[in-house]
């Protein structure tokens, strides 16, 4: 059998959970949630996620350890859905961790070690979860960033009020609904007549590490617009031949990754030296030798870079 992409399972694009979006609108739900041993709840701070020591598993906790009791007053409730097993909320808490070795002395509980535990990026550990903790840990850290940058009101200013178990925020002024926002993101592996890829460095990406363009879409744009007009802009090539692969929620905060492969005859790359600064067309046997010897660090197994990387490399790369 040929290796290919699962685009319908990619990374963080998983989940075994029921969102059970019709229990949201009962007003006690995290209430009586909390109060039921049997649900399972899920720990974030900022984009890491509790998960246990082997880095495979988060690590949910039942309401009533102390650990879930200590974050629940510093942090966001929210209604992550239902299985047969019972319950999911998540607890998110807008900070990260202080390193375990901070000095400072804080005005709140030491939330940053947990006792079996670990804080780990999402972005990091998506790809080593399984299906159910993925899709829960990647619902949790999208809520929460959208309730950390959402506390007041766009339209008034007033404060604003989680409502809904978490899925909503009212004006505490004049009752307007604010819903959970999502900003769509093209993605894309370029292509030349020789088959080989355009990869290219981020003026403010660590040394060495290369990866597909990307970019927003755009007030008023198609995702073909964005895409078109992102490749122009920042390597000053025209593309054909566009085709959807897939998506995957990139919450680092508010993404969706819209995945496509394109072709380009012309391979006389300019990067525009703002956003851009190196951009290198690879083929396969060159940019395996790159990843090998750490010439190029490639983009992380749970993004959806590494994918189409890999789509069109044919197989895993290092
Ligand atoms: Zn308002």
């Amino acid at each position: 059998m040929t290796w290919r992409v699962r685009w319908d399972e990619l990374p963080l694009a998983r989940g075994s959970v029921d969102r059970a979006a019709h229990l949201r609108a009962r007003p006690d739900l995290l209430t009586e949630l909390m109060a039921r041993e049997g649900t399972r709840v899920v720990l974030a701070r900022g984009a890491r996620v509790a998960v246990r020591q082997t880095r495979t598993e988060l690590d949910l906790r039942s309401p009533s350890d102390p650990v879930v009791t200590a974050l629940a007053e510093h942090a966001q409730a929210m209604f992550l859905g239902a299985d047969d097993d019972g319950a999911y909320l998540a607890l998110v808490h807008p900070a990260e961790p202080r390193p375990a070795a901070d000095p400072e002395p804080g005005t709140e509980p030491d939330l940053g070690v947990i006792p079996g535990a670990q804080w780990q990026r999402l972005r990091e550990v998506g790809h080593l979860l399984g299906p159910r903790d993925a899709g829960l840990a990647a619902t949790a850290v999208a809520l929460g960033a959208w309730h950390a940058s959402h506390r007041f009101c766009a339209r008034c200013g007033a404060p604003t009020e989680p409502s809904f178990a978490g899925w909503q925020r009212r004006c505490t002024a004049e009752g307007t609904e604010l819903y959970p926002r999502t900003d769509p993101a093209v993605i894309m592996a370029v292509v030349d007549p020789a088959d080989r890829i355009l990869l290219a460095h981020a003026t403010h990406w660590p040394e060495r590490r290369f990866s597909t363009l990307a970019g927003f879409v755009e007030a008023g744009e198609s995702a073909e617009q964005a895409l078109r007009r992102e490749v122009l802009e920042e390597v000053a090539l025209p593309v054909t031949d566009l085709e959807y692969r897939g998506s995957q929620t990139w919450p680092f905060p508010a993404s969706l990754m819209l995945a496509f492969q394109a072709r380009t005859e012309r391979t006389d790359v300019v990067v525009d030296g703002v956003e851009i600064e190196e951009a290198r067309w690879f083929d396969r046997a060159g940019l395996e030798a790159a990843a090998r010897s750490g010439e190029v660090i490639l983009p992380g197994r749970a993004s959806v870079a590494r994918a189409l990387v890999e789509e069109w490399f044919g197989g895993p790369l290092p």
